[in-house]
């Protein structure tokens, strides 16, 4: 029987004041009960809005009245079709401005709740069930994937299961790109995104880490050389921005992507860590964004007093809401309408403190954005020990430099067909946030697939080169 509730399930969580000192996951997922539940919040409406809303087109009414039966393997095996990494978007897919918005069970009260039921299914999958992958008889053919980020193993998963022998090239020495090195463990734990990985193994994909193309191999190697007869680029947006202020080159500043890195893949939170990190007492984080939060919260948990500097107001805050909210709980302050213009230092050149200027909105300009207007005469300066920098980042000119003929943006994005992620060269695809700039998960994810697709046309002899 249909669930009218007009709110979802809520979702067990840690209490705020324990999580804020661990490293465990904050989200707990749901039970059974609490699944069978929400799924029956929805209406499997015929003309199906949701999948409009999802970037690799999930059969969603279909896996959730599987999940409504209780038929969790089928459902689990309706998310595959589409998916490689359910538990992974299940936890940090933006649903509210994806599915969920297109739900119509969100005009009269809350959307069905499909990124908690995604990861239910999935989570489930993992613990009890039994859908295997199996790998296919081989095509003969091979292909070359730069990245193991969402966007490479996207692209690995699909082309794997039609029978192509693929191998993932990996820069750092373990694959996963963001979801390990970036989402922090309590957001995203990293044995889930092991276990994806290791489903992707299964299907015959082989990852070969440690490998930096543009210095270990070159991309005209892999083709000439290696007999790869496609490649993938999915090699990120991981060079970080910074301000250009006066002091950035301190002692106790950190990009974010360092900071997130040191503490989620060298695990510098343990006391036995090889890679170290400067446990800040007062933590200042530029930025507004998923990843400002993940560096916040990351701060927070190694016992730090952390503010967020922004130089817009909530309203503009670019993360998703559901982490601001989190973050909040934790005890993270938030310092809006300021942008820092100098971090000052001791005769030591370590971080003493943050020199800021207070900010408002200008009219809407034709785009209807309001631009952040620096106050006359507002300077002030806020104590630090740390000061974390988080305003976005940028595809690596690496490959750029060392690949001769491959087209880039001026900021350096590699230009390609939006409709197959061709570019410039023969042979060679592109995706994910080194097309498009710093995006989202299931965005690269999508764009993988494209390229997928495009490369088994290309190789049938059927479709663009
Ligand atoms: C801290 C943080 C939090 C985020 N939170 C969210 C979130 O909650 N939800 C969401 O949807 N998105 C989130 N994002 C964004 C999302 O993770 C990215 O959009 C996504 O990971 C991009 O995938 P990708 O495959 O293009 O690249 P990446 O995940 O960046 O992977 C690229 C991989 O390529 C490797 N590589 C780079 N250059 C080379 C080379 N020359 N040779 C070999 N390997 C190379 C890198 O080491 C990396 O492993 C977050 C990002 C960050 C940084
Ligand atoms: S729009 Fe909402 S209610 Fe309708 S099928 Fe999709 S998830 Fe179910």
């Amino acid at each position: 029987m249909a669930n009218m509730s007009l709110t979802k399930n809520e979702m067990p969580a840690q209490e705020p004041q324990v999580r804020n000192q661990n490293f465990l996951e904050v989200a707990l997922g749901y039970s059974k009960e609490q699944a069978i539940d929400e799924a029956n919040r929805c209406l499997n409406c015929k003309h199906k809005p949701c999948i409009s809303g999802c970037p690799v087109r999930i059969d969603i009414p279909a896996f959730i009245q599987e999940t409504a039966r209780g038929n969790f393997d089928t459902a689990y095996e309706i998310i595959s079709r589409s998916s490689s990494l359910p538990a992974v978007c299940g936890r940090v897919c933006p649903q509210e401005s994806q599915c969920e918005q297109k739900c119509v069970r969100g005009i009269k009260g809350e959307p069905v709740a499909i990124g908690r039921l995604e990861r239910f299914v999935a989570d489930y999958q993992n613990t009890y069930g039994n859908t295997k992958l199996t790998k296919p008889a081989s095509n003969g053919h091979k292909i070359a994937v730069i990245g193991s980020g969402p966007s490479g193993l996207a692209c690995a998963g699909d082309l794997a299961k039609k029978g192509y022998s693929v191998t993932i090239f990996e820069a750092l020495h373990l694959a996963g790109g963001v979801l390990v090195y970036g989402i922090p463990e309590f957001r995203l734990p990293k044995a889930i995104v092991q276990k994806e990985i290791n489903a992707l193994k299964e299907l015959g994909v082989e990852i070969a880490t440690n490998v930096i193309i543009g210095k270990t191999l070159s991309i005209e190697e892999l083709q000439n050389e290696y007999g790869f007869e496609a490649v993938f680029v999915g090699s990120g947006a991981g060079l970080p921005n910074f301000m250009n202020i006066p002091g950035e080159n301190l002692k106790g500043v950190y990009s974010a992507n360092e900071f997130l890195t040191r503490v989620n893949l060298m695990k510098a939170y343990t006391p036995d860590s090889t890679t170290p990190i400067q446990k800040g007492k007062k933590v200042m984080v530029v930025g507004g964004g998923n990843v400002a939060m993940d560096a916040a919260r990351c701060a927070k948990r190694l016992g730090a007093e952390v503010t967020i500097v922004y130089r817009r107001t909530e309203n503009e805050l670019p993360a998703r809401h559901e982490e601001v909210e989190h973050a909040k709980e934790e005890g993270i302050q938030f310092k809006l309408l300021t942008s820092p213009i100098e971090i000052k230092g001791d005769s030591n050149g370590w971080v003493t403190g943050l020199c800021c200027q207070e900010m408002t909105l200008s009219q809407p300009d034709d785009s209807g954005r309001r631009k952040p207007v620096p106050l006359e005469n507002s300077a002030f300066e806020m104590e630090a020990d740390c000061v974390i920098m988080s305003i976005g980042t940028s595809p690596n000119p690496l490959i750029k430099d060392t690949t001769k003929g491959l087209s880039i943006r001026n900021w350096g994005g590699i230009i390609v067909d939006e409709a197959t992620g061709l570019t410039s060269l023969t042979g060679v695809y592109a995706g994910g946030d080194a097309v498009t700039g710093a995006a989202t998960v299931i965005l690269a994810m999508g764009a993988g697939k494209t390229a997928a697709e495009a490369i088994d046309s290309y190789l049938k002899g059927e479709g663009a080169s």
